[in-house]
């Protein structure tokens, strides 16, 4: 079977916070924005939408005064950006060339060509693999088992409740500490008998006297039922083997995030972890005309309206490298889409054949 070859000048990966964000802006600057998003796999926890599907309550959004579920919140995003035109395909991207301008994606049925590219493709939340912590109605995900403490521990369920953080990054820490608001008491899971967070995050948390921790232990299943909840924990003593359960009323996941750029390996720079490197004052990334938003360049603040923010950066940097204005790089120069670098410091333009011309336009008074 022939691919259907597309050209566009936008094309958007992902369809969260940040992708759909991206798509109402560029959309309503009618740059006809094509949005390609996953399809649903549980494994690869991928669904159209993002993590914001596999959340309940969001209460967090401003505008939502009564709070919103995830899943109908990213549907009014959708609705938005079909509203001013936004098309969409749902598929697997199997290969992207990002090496030459226009840059290529190949899915199974399309060879798409773009002049800009917005990767929003979001992180995954690290999970252990154990019973009971896959979602409802499999196991308790979504009942008293998450990886979003900010997102989910101000639910009523979890007020004034035990509740159990398993890590020891600075992800656990954060997560622990903020749950200290609502819980009873937090007991922090840890596989080994030291943290691996920040020094900072560790004194915070060791000084918190609603915080305990639970050493060189692993947990081996979540208990519950799908009436009560999460009632308890499975734990297991690493060194002695030791075997106990531990009641508890919710489980909060903070081992890590996975930031989805797998497809990008090689052709964008990242950090160690794999999150995208953009400049932090754009949304650029090393590539000419390729921008990032959302998770898969934010390994801090990881906020749906901080996805969004970046979604909207994103569309209106997109616009700009367009319109041939110039576009700030991670490096602090600034680049146009005929390849053109203004220096960080200002001083100079390099011309794309390398001609290196002052950035300097003295006006003279009128009448000089
Ligand atoms: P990290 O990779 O730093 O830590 C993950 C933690 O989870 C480790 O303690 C690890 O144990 C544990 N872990 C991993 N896999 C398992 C498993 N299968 N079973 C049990 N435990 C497991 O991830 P974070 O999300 O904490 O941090 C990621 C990055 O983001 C870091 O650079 C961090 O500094 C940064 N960050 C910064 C924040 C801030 O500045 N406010 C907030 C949050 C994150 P072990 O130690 O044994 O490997």
């Amino acid at each position: 079977m022939s691919k259907q070859r597309l050209h566009r000048n936008v094309v958007i990966i992902g369809s969260g916070p940040a992708g759909l964000t991206a798509a109402i802006y560029s959309a309503r600057a009618n740059l006809k924005p094509l949005l390609i998003d996953a399809p649903v796999d549980a494994e690869k926890q991928t669904a159209p939408g993002g993590q914001l599907m596999i959340t309940t309550e969001v209460e967090n959004y401003p505008g939502f005064a009564e709070g919103i579920q995830g899943p109908e919140m990213m549907a009014e995003f959708r609705r938005q950006a079909e509203r001013f035109g936004t098309e969409f395909i749902e598929a697997w991207i199997e290969k992207v060339e990002l090496r030459e301008r226009p840059f290529i994606l190949h899915t199974r049925e399309y060879v798409i060509q773009t002049e800009t590219l917005i990767i929003a493709s979001g992180a995954s939340a690290k999970w252990l693999g154990i019973p009971g912590e896959a979602k409802v109605p499999d196991g308790l995900g979504g009942n008293g088992v998450s990886a979003c403490a900010t997102c989910d521990g101000p639910l009523p369920a979890f007020r004034n409740k035990p509740l159990v953080v398993v890590g020891g990054g600075d992800t656990a820490m954060e997560e622990a500490t903020f749950l200290t608001r609502y819980a009873s008491r937090v007991f922090v899971v840890h596989r080994r008998d030291k943290l691996r967070a920040s020094k900072i995050m560790q004194d915070k948390a060791f000084r918190n006297p609603k915080l305990e921790f639970i050493w060189d232990t692993a947990i081996e299943e979540i208990l519950g039922t799908p009436e009560d909840g999460v009632t308890g924990i499975r734990l297991r003593n690493l060194k002695t083997a030791a075997k106990r359960i531990f009641a508890c009323s919710g489980v909060f996941i903070a081992i890590g995030h996975k930031p989805n750029t797998d497809l990008f390996k090689g052709q964008i720079e990242t950090d160690q972890v794999g999150y995208i490197k953009t400049s932090g004052r754009s949304t650029a990334t090393n590539i000419p005309g390729v921008f990032a938003s959302g998770d898969v360049q934010d390994s801090i603040y990881r906020q749906a309206v901080t996805a969004a923010g970046t979604g909207c950066m994103a569309a209106l940097d997109a616009e700009r490298f367009l319109d041939h204005l110039p576009v700030m790089m991670p490096s602090g120069e600034e680049v146009t889409r005929e390849g053109e670098h203004i220096t960080a410091d200002q001083e100079a333009i390099i011309t794309p054949d390398g001609h290196m011309i002052p950035n300097k336009t003295e006006y003279a008074a009128p009448g000089e």
